[in-house]
């Protein structure tokens, strides 16, 4: 079957249509052919072949059709097949019953009037798929409805009802079909003022129903005059209609039908005006046909008229509501948050130039609350956006109610909110309070009880009278930067609290756009270096690996630590081609101190990696490139990672590792202990080692909490077979304790700070020289501004891989 063949193979889209689009088409051809030889070839035989063929196709595919394909309402298509059933059952019993007597007549109608309300049913069944349908629908319908009606009513039943000399019951009938076909362009009508998408089966059905039609109409002018019967001819449209409405069912668009796809509101397009134009003539039109007919003709066509007069006046008073209601929810869209339903920037910056422009009777203060929800970024990663989603929504409840009606509060960004607020300085302060305790109050998200933190910002500008204010107020542009500084002074004041905005603070953000600019130049004049700190076997002392630390020294300010410049190239994206500028240069080092015997094959270099870094799937391919160039084994590098990349969800981040460590990389993740990450973190990562931090390593002789930590770690990474550094050593009872509690390597200041190339190779080829691994406590470490000339005791080639030599 073909449904069976799209599933297999899924070939190109337009194999897979044509393919079940055939038995659609079969049919057709079939059926042209049918129609040919029933309106060329003049032999009863071949016509009645021709009905069977016809009526027994349509019927077949209308029952096999929306099952095959799976169309939806089962009920609808059920009804529609059994009104093929009764339509066929009727036209071959029709030849042979009006050839008898007149009552005879009524055995065809026995099968033909169930089949047209079975038609009326499942074309009403189709519809209700729809919904409620919109009301300009609706109208057009109506009028279409009343126009169709009014031809209809006067003009085939009331006559075809009048004839007198056949059994009353024939007459009724006939009257009746026209009645039917009315109901049929209503139903048909609103199919076509609720469709978007008119496809293959919509155009089939809509087709074979006017086929239909049709020949009822050409039945009902013969019937006017009392016949019951005409030439062959007259039945060809029910042929033709049996066709189309298989075809229609047999087409793989037949899932379409049932399904909701409404115009958006419509002015009256040329379509539709073509379908109601004659329906509004119709009035008009009739008055000279009926007007020497009995009263009743003359009263039903004015009610028809009225009616369509009065549902031309609801259909424009429905599009004039229609587009203020459009407008209105355009300007709401346009102006609110549509998760919160707040306001929006544009709106809040509206509001604020508004207050700024007031003049209040008395003096007083406009504040402005810039809030940002603390670690937002981790609920969304941990537990994904929809989570993330709940969270600002119930933030935004909560700060609704919290705050006085008149404070306008909205929503600005992802996490971020701001607060607008009139009063004085009090106020402005209980406010804030009101702010930080109502966002820090407990939530559940997912079954778990979590707290989090706001930071706000607040900046504010006096307003008051015309001639009281010696200055002009801010604009609503510096206030809102201003409290956007100071959230930012908020953060890095620890979060979770409120810091009022003073001018110093603009002198931090520019300070932090001079250390990107320059740490951009530094990078294009290959000013950084690469210090290297050396990593120890923690029983005997003897070197194993290294860790590069980045060094920068600002042309003003001096040496600015890593802590301070990366953060600034991971916000810039800096931090790119600086990350591959470290791969280079430390791979560079290694490979000259494997060379010149500096350190031995075992030796490895870490490299620290930021998140950042992690997501470009470019990285390995950089690291490729490099350990070819210098032609070093993959088993030399080291990555260091920081916790939070274990808990980033993104598949980039999950790919770049799962590359790496196909490629023999390690990975280990720095300053463990400091983040969130688990257990489970570790063994669902291809991480190969942990760096226990430092804070914890301080503790060790003093704190048996530390101890117990530090304990914990070794024991859980002995069990999924990580190495443990510990890091920030700096005493031999740090030394001792980590020896006794099992780990195997150490870095700090124990064994010598990080330090120059030139200083390490000295140190360390001084120490394999000699073989009696001194723990360097009182080597001066190479500073960060150190200009001192390097010792050039140790072996020479030094040259090349430091930067900025
Ligand atoms: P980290 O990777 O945890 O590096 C260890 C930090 O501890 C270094 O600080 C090092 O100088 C310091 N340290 C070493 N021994 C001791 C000790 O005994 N006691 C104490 N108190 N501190 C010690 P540094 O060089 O300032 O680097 C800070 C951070 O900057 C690094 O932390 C690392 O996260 C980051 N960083 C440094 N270089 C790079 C780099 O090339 N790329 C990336 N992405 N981050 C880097
Ligand atoms: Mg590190
Ligand atoms: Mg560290």
């Amino acid at each position: 079957m073909c449904a069976g063949a799209i599933v297999v193979r899924p070939a190109a889209p337009g194999t897979t249509r044509a393919c079940s689009s055939l038995p659609a088409l079969a049919l057709l051809v079939v059926g042209a052919v049918t129609a040919v030889l029933y309106g060329v070839v003049d032999s009863p035989l071949i016509h009645g072949s021709a009905f069977v063929v016809a009526g027994v196709g349509g019927a077949a595919a209308v029952v096999v059709g929306p099952r095959w394909h799976g169309a939806r309402p089962g009920l609808a298509w059920a009804l529609l097949a059994a009104a093929c059933v009764c339509f066929l059952t009727g036209a071959l019993v029709r030849p042979w019953a009006v050839g008898q007597d007149g009552t005879s007549a009524l055995a065809a109608d026995a099968a033909t009037v169930p089949g047209y309300l079975f038609m009326l049913l499942g074309l009403a069944g189709l519809l209700r798929t729809r919904g409620r349908l919109p009301s300009h629908a609706v109208i057009d319908g109506l009028i279409v409805f009343i126009g169709a009606a009014l031809c209809s009513v006067l003009l085939l039943a009331v006559p075809a009802g009048s004839i007198a000399d056949r059994p009353a019951l024939v007459s009724a009938l006939a009257a009746l079909y026209p009645i039917f076909d009315v109901i049929l362009v209503l139903l048909l009508v609103s199919l076509a003022f609720t469709t978007a998408a008119r496809r293959a089966s919509y155009l089939l059905l809509v087709a074979s129903m006017s086929s239909l039609l049709l020949g009822d109409v050409l039945y009902a002018i013969i019937g006017v005059s009392g016949q019951l019967t005409g030439s062959r001819l007259l039945d060809l449209p029910f042929l033709v209609g049996f066709l189309l409405i298989g075809a229609a069912a047999l087409h793989p668009s037949v899932v379409e039908l049932g399904r909701a796809a409404p115009l958006p509101v419509q002015a009256w397009s040329w379509q539709r005006l073509l379908l109601i134009g004659p329906a509004l003539a119709a009035p008009f039109l009739l008055t000279v046909f009926v007007s020497g007919r009995s009263a009743t003709d003359r009263l039903v066509l004015g009610v028809g008229g009225a009616a369509m007069v009065v549902l031309l006046m609801m259909r424009a008073v429905s599009a004039v509501q229609g587009y203020a209601a459009a407008q209105r929810r355009y300007e709401h869209r346009a102006t609110h948050d549509p998760l919160t339903g707040l306001p929006n920037r544009l709106m809040l910056a509206a509001e604020v130039r508004r207050l700024l422009t007031t003049r209040p009777a008395n003096r007083t203060w406009i504040w402005v609350f810039f809030l940002d929800l603390d670690g937002f970024k981790l609920v969304n990663d941990s537990w994904g956006h929809h989570a993330g989603d709940q969270l600002i929504a119930e933030v935004a409840g909560r700060l609704r109610a919290a705050l006085p009606p008149a404070a306008m509060v909205a929503r600005v960004g992802g996490d971020e909110f701001v607060v607008v607020h009139l009063g004085d300085r009090s106020d402005a302060l209980a406010v804030a309070d009101r702010i930080i305790d109502c966002v820090n109050t407990p939530l559940q998200i997912r079954q778990v009880e979590a707290v989090i933190t706001a930071s706000v910002g607040i900046a504010g500008t006096e307003l008051g009278p015309a001639g009281v204010r010696a200055d002009p107020p801010l604009s609503a542009d510096a206030l809102l930067r201003d409290a956007d500084t100071a959230m930012y002074q908020a953060k890095a004041d620890g979060r979770g609290r409120w810091v009022m905005f003073d001018a110093s603070m603009h002198e931090r953000v520019r300070e932090r756009v001079d250390i990107e600019q320059a740490l951009r130049t530094a990078l294009a004049q290959d000013d950084l270096r690469l210090a290297y700190q050396p990593i120890v076997d923690l029983e005997s002392g003897a070197l194993i690996g290294a860790e590069a630390l980045l060094r920068w020294e600002h042309p003003e300010r001096g040496p600015v630590s890593p802590a301070v410049f990366i953060p600034i190239a991971e916000d810039t994206g800096l931090i790119g081609p600086i990350g591959r500028w470290v791969l280079d240069r430390a791979l560079c080092q290694v490979a000259q101190w494997r060379t010149d015997g500096t350190v031995d094959a075992d030796f490895w270099m870490s490299i620290n990696v930021s998140p950042r870094q992690l997501r470009d799937p470019g990285l390995s391919r950089a690291l490729d490139d490099c350990l070819a160039r210098y032609d070093v084994p993959a088993s030399v590098v080291v990555l260091e990672i920081t916790e939070s990349v274990m808990i980033d969800p993104t598949s980039a981040t999950g790919q770049v590792l799962s590359d790496l460590r196909q490629r023999g990389i390690r990975i280990v993740v720095d300053d463990f202990g400091t983040g969130f990450s688990a257990l489970g973190y570790l063994r669902s990562h291809p991480v190969t080692g942990v760096k226990v931090d430092r804070a914890f390593v301080a503790g060790l002789g003093a704190s048996a909490k530390d101890e117990e930590i530090v304990r914990a770690v070794v024991a859980m990474s002995s069990a999924l077979h990580l190495t443990v550094v510990a890091e920030g050593v700096e005493t031999p009872l740090q030394q001792s304790v980590l020896a006794v509690l099992g780990v195997l390597y150490g870095q700090g200041r124990l064994w010598g700070d990080p330090v120059e190339p030139q200083e390490f190779v000295h140190r360390w080829s001084a120490e394999a020289a000699t073989a009696d691994p001194v723990p360097m406590t009182t080597t001066e470490p190479v500073s960060m501004t150190t200009t001192e000339p390097v010792s050039m005791a140790a072996a020479e080639p030094t040259q090349g891989c430091g930067g900025g030599s």
